[in-house]
């Protein structure tokens, strides 16, 4: 069979290994250039590439076209090759079709990282073979090109992911929230955003289940129509629920967010038969993950938290509800048509200063013009952080939560992140 693979990035990659190990005769292609390393990778397998453009005339005699989730389903190439009757699918898609064991796919707007691991490592520890990939670490299909087989298959999946999935049907699929982001794929339209979202369901049938944020009208009214066994949490009463099986203090995690994620992990736990306590040690011995309300330092009895990762207002909003205030706010980069207004309660009961780190602040300094509240705009990475670290007393919370993509002053949110860290490490009482 020919198999072409549209991009050259991880689940790209991972496809044209596994499509090669299964005996099909592969071709990557690249709209840019391909990595040097990359190059290597494919020409060490044999697998042929082109890069800086695609060739329609070879693509379109292909049996089965893989492409990356970047690339968006709009563009002329993907119509020409669909209307020219070429099967066009996504990674997550292809990999499915060779998997062998139980899937549980996680999805939402926020916290679709943090809950994969906590299934992931909660699982672990109760001895369950198992693994973790998808839209975080590895893709599946490089995963499975390793030929390791596991009994579970636990999975990220972004919105990118699931619009191309045909056959797709986890075991347990987890659909944590839908709130405003990568609008501009969408057409500014959340009901198009959530559309991709709801893909996660389509194949699923009353053997598989589904767990869903049940706040969420638009995802509660979805799922009453579905086939399927599904159980709601609320965000609304998770602390006073996991109250009742853990000491909350001494979790190495904190804010409702995070408590309403471990229960979507103790509820994956259930349906699958593993040991309620063992799941629950697992959770106390989380390993938080790097970027996401990461406690950094105190210093001079102030403390410093990296959430770089919080890209849209909504992980802004459970960042603020979870640290104790007075919070110096680091906010700003590459707006993606953020609405502060959601955030304004929160920020006039938490924030005492707003610290605007980016190369246009002027959106946030409008929304916020009225809040009373002390603002600072900086235009550099240092600049923002020494004004941060001036205008911190002791007792107060420095928390870099940007609401904002990095693009503008760093490589990305791990740069950010990386930065901030490095800054806050020289400081000294
Ligand atoms: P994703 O993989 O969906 O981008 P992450 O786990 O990397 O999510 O977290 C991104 C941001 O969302 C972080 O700032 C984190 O604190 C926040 N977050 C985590 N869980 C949730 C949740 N359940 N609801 C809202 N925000 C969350």
């Amino acid at each position: 069979m020919e198999i072409a693979i549209l991009g050259s990035g991880e689940s790209a990659i991972g496809a044209a290994l596994l499509a090669k190990q299964k005996g099909n005769s592969v071709l990557v292609s690249d709209a840019g250039a391909i990595k040097p390393d990359t190059r290597q990778l494919l020409n060490e397998h044999n697998i042929h590439f082109e890069e800086s453009g695609h060739s329609i005339d070879i693509l379109i005699k292909a049996n089965l076209v893989i492409k990356s989730p970047g690339i968006p389903n709009r563009i002329p190439l993907i119509n020409t090759l669909r209307s020219s009757g070429v099967e066009v699918i996504g990674e997550i898609e292809y990999g499915y079709r060779h998997l062998d064991g139980k899937c549980v796919a996680i999805t939402g707007s926020n916290g679709k990282s943090t809950v994969t691991n906590m299934i992931y490592q909660s699982l672990s520890y109760a001895g369950l073979s198992i693994c973790i990939g998808g839209n975080f670490g590895k893709s599946l299909c490089r995963i499975l090109y390793e030929e390791k087989r596991y009994d579970y298959y636990i999975l990220e999946v972004s919105s990118f992911q699931l619009e191309d999935v045909i056959e797709f049907r986890p075991d347990i699929s987890v659909l944590l929230n839908i709130t405003p982001d990568h609008l501009d794929r969408y057409d500014y339209d959340i009901d198009k955003y959530a559309a991709a979202k709801f893909r996660i369901f389509k194949n699923q049938t009353s053997e598989n289940h589904c767990i869903y944020n049940s706040d969420d009208e638009r995802i509660s009214e979805t799922v009453e129509t579905l086939d399927v066994n599904s159980i709601g949490i609320t965000m609304n009463n998770a602390t006073d629920l996991l109250i009742n099986y853990l000491d909350l203090d001494q979790l190495p995690f904190a804010g409702k967010h995070n408590y309403f994620n471990a229960l979507v992990a103790i509820a994956v736990g259930d349906l699958l038969g593993v040991d309620r306590p063992a799941i629950l040690k697992g959770l106390m011995k989380y390993e938080s993950l790097a970027h996401r309300m990461e406690y950094v330092k105190s210093v001079g009895g102030v403390t410093y938290i990296n959430d770089s990762k919080a890209t849209n207002t909504d992980a802004v909003f459970y960042a603020l509800d979870g640290v104790k205030g007075p919070v110096v706010w680091i906010v700003g980069g590459v707006d993606k048509g953020n609405d502060y207004s959601s955030l304004m309660p929160m920020v006039q009961e938490k924030v005492s200063h707003i610290i605007c780190m980016g190369t246009d602040n002027q959106p946030i300094l409008e929304q916020f013009a009225e809040s009373g509240i002390e603002m600072s705009s900086l235009h550099t990475f240092e600049a923002a952080m020494d004004r941060a670290v001036d205008v911190a007393n002791a007792g107060d919370t420095v928390l870099l939560s940007p609401a904002c993509a990095s693009f503008d002053l760093f490589n990305n949110y791990i740069h950010r992140g990386t930065l901030f860290k490095e800054y806050i490490d020289k400081l000294k009482d």
